[in-house]
């Protein structure tokens, strides 16, 4: 989990999702990535579509990619522009993908179509699996022998009626990329911060209290310990973390600790050792202009955020009527992972962890570089930047160059025109695509010569 340790062109876990348009990609894309981590977000459009998304599957993880609606070619049925469209979608999936699935239809059986995009995935020797979609009856399996001319393993399935995505995702997960877990040797590291009395001391003891959580004490650390290491689940599932700078938090029933009561200093350094900041609002007291501050302090930090609100049990609105004042209040983490909990009555506690982890693999996120191309060119298509004394923006090349924080440099021919709005829109047009809840994204606006725009 440290910053910054991104290498490009290195085969990650991602899956890519191809094939001719109305086979049912967005369909099977839905069924592996459906099930959505269940937390409130403080924006009104809490679910959104998207190209991307990070899915498990049966305790492994990867990066799922739907090229489908990204070429904007679903429907079109227009041989040439058809054509063009597959080249640049199999293009598009395959820059960064360790694996494809190749979606066809068995209603339809064989179309040259199909046999193109087989053709374009071998020539590229990326790793397939044929999806024979709609098979939602077992009489409709046997279809699905025809596309085994295409040359990869062929599975019958229907995403509408859930069948036959056990064997294929088996085949689908065994050539990816085997990543350590990566918490082992480089724990998690998590501050929890907020005002005094919001609830701290209790939602670290309560979080230590579960019972899945094993807090390994460390010799000579164990009653003043600061940072306390503790682990979730066990043998390879387990994960690591590190609470950092705890002083004061631990001991139970605590006297008067206003020494140790908010210290400025003491909270901004902990928030800049941290991977994940975990702010703790009170529920009833709702967002101060001094939680506001705080949550200033680890935006520009650049940390990954979860939102808590504390002491959730005394409080009597709903959460759906509750989340759109906290974003209100504090707009610029609006992308941040909300999460109701109460530290007295354990509620939602595990919630908050799995917060932790999901905002933890955010920020880790690379996004491949030919979807971000493509998204970044469809949506300076669709908005224009206006005009800078009389000269426009033009985008080159979008590449990722980070993680932790997400880093996204664009090559441009001016980046003096690049202006706040359309950065601000840049930005949320990354999000909505890629989802990087509570992840911190930096975009950076270099200038390049047009001529150059080819080389890579
Ligand atoms: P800290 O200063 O942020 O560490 O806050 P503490 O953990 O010391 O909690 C401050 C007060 O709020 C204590 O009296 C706690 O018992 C109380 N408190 C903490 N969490 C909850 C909660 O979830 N519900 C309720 N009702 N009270 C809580």
């Amino acid at each position: 989990m440290t910053g910054g340790g991104l290498l490009m062109n290195e085969k990650q876990r991602i899956v890519a999702i191809v094939g001719r348009p109305n086979v049912g990609k967005s369909a099977i894309f839905n069924r592996l990535a459906g099930k959505r981590i269940a937390i409130v977000h403080a924006q009104s459009g809490v679910t959104r579509d998207r190209l991307m998304r990070e899915v498990t599957w049966q305790d492994e993880r990867f990066e799922l990619v739907d090229t489908g609606g990204l070429l904007g070619m679903d429907g079109d049925t227009r041989q040439d522009r058809m054509e063009v469209g597959v080249r640049a979608q199999v293009e598009t999936a395959l820059q960064d993908a360790a694996v494809a699935i190749l979606t066809v239809d068995v209603i339809a059986g064989v179309t040259p179509m199909d046999v193109e995009v087989a053709r374009e995935l071998r020539r590229k020797g990326v790793p397939a699996v044929v999806a024979a979609n709609k098979a939602d009856v077992p009489e409709r399996d046997a279809g699905a022998l025809e596309f085994e001319r295409l040359g990869f393993p062929v599975f019958a399935v229907s995403a509408l009626h859930d069948r036959g995505f056990v064997p294929m995702m088996k085949a689908v997960i065994e050539p990816l990329p085997v990543v350590t877990n990566p918490t082992e040797a480089h724990p998690l590291k998590v501050a929890i911060v907020g005002r005094p009395n919001v609830g701290k001391s209790s939602y670290v003891n309560r979080v230590l209290r579960n019972e899945r959580v094993i807090v390994t004490d460390v010799p000579g650390t164990t009653r003043d310990s600061i940072d306390v290491p503790f682990t979730v689940g066990r043998g390879e599932q387990a994960r690591h973390y590190l609470l950092i700078d705890t002083a004061g938090m631990r001991k139970v029933g605590k006297i008067d600790s206003s020494v140790e009561r908010f210290s400025h200093f003491r909270a901004m350094n902990s928030i800049t050792r941290a991977d994940v900041v975990v702010l703790v609002l009170d529920a009833e007291q709702g967002p101060s202009s001094q939680d506001k501050r705080i949550g200033a302090e680890i935006m520009e930090r650049e940390k990954g955020c979860v939102v808590v609100v504390n002491k959730w049990d005394l409080e009597e609105r709903t959460q759906r009527n509750y989340a759109p004042d906290v974003s209100r209040s504090m707009p610029f983490m609006a992308h941040c992972p909300l999460v109701f909990v109460s530290a007295k009555t354990g509620y939602n506690i595990r919630r908050s962890v799995e917060a932790i982890d999901h905002v933890a693999a955010q920020t880790q996120t690379t996004i491949p570089t030919g979807i971000l191309n493509r998204t970044v060119l469809n949506a300076h298509q669709a908005t224009h930047p206006p005009a800078v004394k009389g000269k426009r923006l033009r985008i080159f090349y979008v590449t990722q160059v980070g993680c932790a924080p997400i880093r996204i440099r664009f090559f441009v021919n001016d980046p003096r025109r690049v202006r706040a709005p359309y950065r601000a829109y840049l930005t949320r047009v990354l999000r909505e695509n890629f989802g990087l809840e509570g992840a911190p994204v930096v975009l950076q606006f270099r200038a390049r010569r047009e001529q150059r725009r080819r080389k890579r």
